[in-house]
């Protein structure tokens, strides 16, 4: 049998001496320590490793049995796998941390270290020889780190996600607000019952167009028109032929503008025009067009309509209500002689 000699050694004169030395000191170190041998398949217990666990000093068989009854369930398999690999010679080092159960129920985290001193001849282990370290306080400390760890990266991934829930919402609410905007713009510029422009967006516009003709130089022309004794029409049809009429009459004014005319009711049955880059003769050929397609259409069958137009050109510096009081000028002369025409005021 092979012997194997440890690094220090003490020289002692008897092996009484000796014995007497090795109990002494391992009734003083705190560390647990065993010693295995598998010849005789016992396994001495220092008094340390008793104390450690709060069991009486030799309370337990000096059996393998002992030790394997109190390592945690969860550690066992893990334990035992190294000790096999240890004694098969596939490992080199024995060290390895487990709990082991403490007298009170409870479990103590250890850590194990052993050495081989004995070999049998055909390199079988044969004896070891180990200390049980207390690592409880460390153990303990460095898992729940772990598990802090585990949480607040937990809380992170579920934060992430709630932010980027509420981001869609916030999006999705933000395009609703947008559309809605949009859709409270489009009503405030627009005339509940002829759905084109209002007088409101129509005086914007103008203003618009003044700044855009000042700015380029370019012509700019409006006329304003009012249906022929609509009134009667009302008495003899009915309000809501009337109603109609101004629909239809707005839909095919509308049919037949340029793209970039602007058309707007002004109230009642007023009605405005904008001809952008267009001079006073435009505008006035424009205003008579529109004049003879309606008065030669039956909006309704059976009725037929006319209306006046008051055609006037802006003029740099024109300010809007020099604008307006010529383009109602305009028309009330169409309406005084006569009706069913358009009139125009030059810009003096
Ligand atoms: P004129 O040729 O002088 O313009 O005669 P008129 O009868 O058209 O003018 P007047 O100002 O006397 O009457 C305008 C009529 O238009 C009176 C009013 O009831 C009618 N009217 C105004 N707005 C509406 C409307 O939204 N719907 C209907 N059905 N009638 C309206
Ligand atoms: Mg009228
Ligand atoms: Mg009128």
């Amino acid at each position: 049998m092979e012997k194997i000699a440890p690094v220090v050694t003490y020289r002692h004169g008897s092996l009484a001496d000796a014995d007497s030395t090795l109990n002494n000191i391992l009734d003083l170190v705190v560390e647990g320590t065993w010693d295995w041998s598998q010849k005789t398949g016992e396994v001495l217990r220092s008094p340390g490793w008793y104390r450690m666990l709060g069991y009486e000093v030799g309370e337990f068989k000096q059996d393998v049995f002992t030790w394997e009854n109190i390592i945690h369930p969860e550690d066992y398999d893990r334990v035992m796998r190294n000790f096999e690999l240890f004694t098969g010679g596939q490992i080199g080092n024995y060290s390895i941390d487990y709990r082991c159960k403490k007298k009170d129920g409870s479990y103590l985290w250890i850590t194990d270290n052993a050495r081989m001193v004995e070999r049998t001849g055909d390199g079988k282990v044969s004896r070891i020889i180990g200390a049980h370290l207390d690592i409880h306080e460390r153990k303990t400390a460095q898992l729940e780190l772990a598990e802090q760890n585990r949480l607040l990266r937990e809380d992170n991934v579920a934060l992430e996600k709630i932010i980027l829930k509420k981001a869609q919402e916030l999006e999705q609410r933000n395009r609703e607000l947008q559309l809605k905007i949009a859709e409270v713009e489009q009503l405030s510029n627009t005339d509940t019952l002829t759905r084109i422009a209002n007088r409101k967006k129509f005086e914007e516009q103008l203003q618009n167009e003044m700044s855009r003709a000042d700015r380029y130089g370019h012509p700019l022309s409006i006329s304003m028109f009012d249906i022929d004794h609509f009134k009667a029409i009302n008495d003899t049809f009915g309000h809501e032929t009337g109603d109609r009429v101004l629909k239809r009459l707005a839909d095919f004014i509308s049919a037949n503008i340029r793209d970039i005319d602007f058309f707007a009711r002004w109230g009642g049955e007023e009605f405005v025009l904008i001809f952008p880059d267009i001079g006073l003769e435009g505008a006035i050929s424009c205003a008579e067009k529109l004049r003879q397609l309606i008065d030669a259409q039956e909006l309704e069958p059976g009725l037929k309509i006319s209306c006046s137009f008051g055609v006037t050109a802006y003029k740099a510096g024109d300010r809007f209500e020099d604008l307006f009081a010529r383009i109602d000028n305009a028309l009330y002369k169409a309406k005084n002689s006569g009706r069913n025409r358009v009139v125009e005021l030059q810009v003096e």
